[in-house]
């Protein structure tokens, strides 16, 4: 399995497997035909989503960025667990979990048959993230997140205790959450530096690359605030271009690492 270094850590892409979109899932019209011309000039694989999580070895820590889907997308899909055991890492050696946002082919691993699936880890999530499920009433919340409210709540009460919410401070020695909301209000990348080197984290900041890299406006109907996901989307995009920071995406192609480039107006995903 490739791994990357940065600095003192060892990062490792875990491929839990390809999850199939749909152009239905855009609810503006003109968007979903432009959508339908980029996809058309990539091939109908353009819409069968790669998810990944992401394993960070180092500093004394054994670090999972999300965890697949686990159980909740069908049998094609929840291989993080096998990848891991491939890898000789015990669920029960994963001291943490990062979260970058609460939707189910994020956290769908952390639930174990009969409880976590991980139960030595601490889970981190964004303040912004918890206090819209903890926090938000009901009758406050847009309907997307209502119907997913019960679900992410049984998560969290698996991890009771255990959990951890996070603003932007370091959580461990060079990694801190980098808010990107627009998705979900809380959805956050996470920033991994170590010794001049530095890897940002994505999780689904780009949904479907061959979409959103050329046309970062297009929203999908679960991006939650649609206006405020093309700002994060455009900053981040622009910094990590500039900076030529690595990245590592949830639903980038594989290997789901590589780097930002600027492609005209738009922007190119260069695997590494
Ligand atoms: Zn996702």
């Amino acid at each position: 399995m490739k791994s990357y270094r940065v600095g003192q850590y060892e990062i490792t892409p875990l491929f839990d497997g390809p999850l199939p979109s749909s152009l239905e899932k855009i609810p503006d019209l003109s968007h979903r035909a432009e959508a339908e011309r980029l996809v058309s000039a990539v091939g109908p694989h353009a819409l069968i989503l790669e998810v990944y999580a992401f394993l960070v070895r180092g500093e004394g820590q054994t670090i999972l960025i999300d965890t697949g889907t686990g159980n909740l997308k069908g049998p094609a899909l929840g291989k993080v667990s096998n990848e891991l055991q491939r890898l000789g890492v015990e669920p029960s050696a994963v001291t943490a979990i990062l979260m970058t946002h609460l939707h189910g082919d994020h956290y769908g691993g952390l639930i174990g048959e009969d409880g976590p699936a991980f139960i030595n880890a601490k889970l981190f999530i964004h303040e912004k993230e918890a206090a819209f499920f903890y926090d938000v009433a009901e009758a406050d919340m847009p309907e997307r997140g209502r119907k997913i409210l019960a679900p992410v709540r049984d998560v969290l009460k698996l991890y009771e205790g255990k959990i951890q919410i996070v603003g932007t401070e370091e959580v461990f020695a060079g990694i801190n959450a980098l808010p990107a909301p627009g998705h979900s209000y809380g959805h956050t990348c996470w920033h991994i530096r170590s010794q001049g080197q530095s890897m940002l984290a994505l999780g689904d900041l780009i949904h479907i690359s061959y979409i959103h890299l050329k046309a970062p406006y297009i929203a999908m109907e679960y991006d939650l605030d649609p206006k405020q996901a093309l700002g994060s989307r455009l900053r981040i995009l622009n910094w990590v271009a500039d900076e030529d920071i690595l990245i590592a995406g949830a639903h980038l192609p594989s290997p789901g690492v590589g780097k930002i480039k600027r492609d005209g107006n738009c922007f190119a995903f260069e695997a590494q």
